[in-house]
């Protein structure tokens, strides 16, 4: 079992209900989204350097445990699945086989965290697994991705059922948080729901004003404290 790694790290969980959670990132290589990019506008990618599959190394399951271990030798971290895209190709049974496994033995040392977190785009389909936790993107307009959105997710969201799952709308402008509002309804979303603004964008004032209007069922405004804590560095 390989798949191709960017970075392992340990740090506190930036963004989300998590936020402030002591965590074991493990990065994946490759993602087949460009998120932002349009004729006229950047990437908005926060990890443009772990896009390309080459830009991570290949890595098996056995190494990946290792890793983990050596920062959180007492398994009392959250662990995060992130990337990239952990859900894209063969990453995905990798990520199956990490958190499996640290599901399995955390249950029965009784540990805390014992489901991995997910960080996926929404364009993969997540799955109805116990040692998955989600956070699921669904990307709005501003993004040029929202055709790949698989809509089936949603379903699967509402058959899971878990009360740490949570939806991520990235906010570029006005034309999107409308459709944010427009997918909550049609979807019926029930699951938590992050609001993040595009950096250099939007304003978060002017977001939180929008969000205390319409206020969706279990929203928040998420802004990402290691970039407040560190700047744009990366593997903190
Ligand atoms: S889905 Fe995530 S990793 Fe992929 S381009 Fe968009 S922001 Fe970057």
């Amino acid at each position: 079992m390989y798949g191709k790694i960017h970075e392992i790290y340990s740090s506190i969980s930036g963004e989300g209900i998590s936020q402030g959670i002591p965590t074991v990132f493990v990065r994946f290589a490759g993602c087949s989204l460009r998120c932002g990019k349009t004729e006229t506008k950047q990437l908005w990618c926060d990890t443009p350097y772990a896009l390309g599959p080459n830009q991570g190394e290949t890595k098996p399951l056995a190494s990946i445990i290792e890793e983990i271990e050596a920062l959180d030798k007492d398994h009392g971290f959250q662990i995060l699945l992130t990337g990239g895209e952990p859900l894209e190709g063969q990453n995905r049974d990798l990520s199956k086989s990490i958190a499996e496994f640290l599901f399995s033995y955390r249950t029965k040392e009784n540990k805390p965290y014992p489901a991995s977190r997910v960080e996926t785009n929404g364009s993969e389909k997540i799955t109805l697994d116990p040692y998955f936790i989600f956070t699921m993107d669904y990307k709005l307009p501003g993004s040029g991705m929202e055709d790949r959105m698989d809509l089936e997710n949603f379903q699967i969201l509402e058959k899971r059922h878990n009360s740490l799952d949570e939806i991520k709308f990235v906010v570029r402008d006005r034309i999107d948080f409308e459709r944010s509002i427009e997918v909550i309804r049609e979807q019926k979303i029930q699951t938590n729901i992050l609001y993040s603004p595009v950096h250099g964008e939007v304003d978060a004032k002017e977001l939180v004003e929008w969000i205390k209007i319409d206020n969706p069922p279990k929203c928040r405004l998420s802004l990402q404290i290691h970039k407040v804590l560190w700047g744009n560095q990366k593997g903190v």
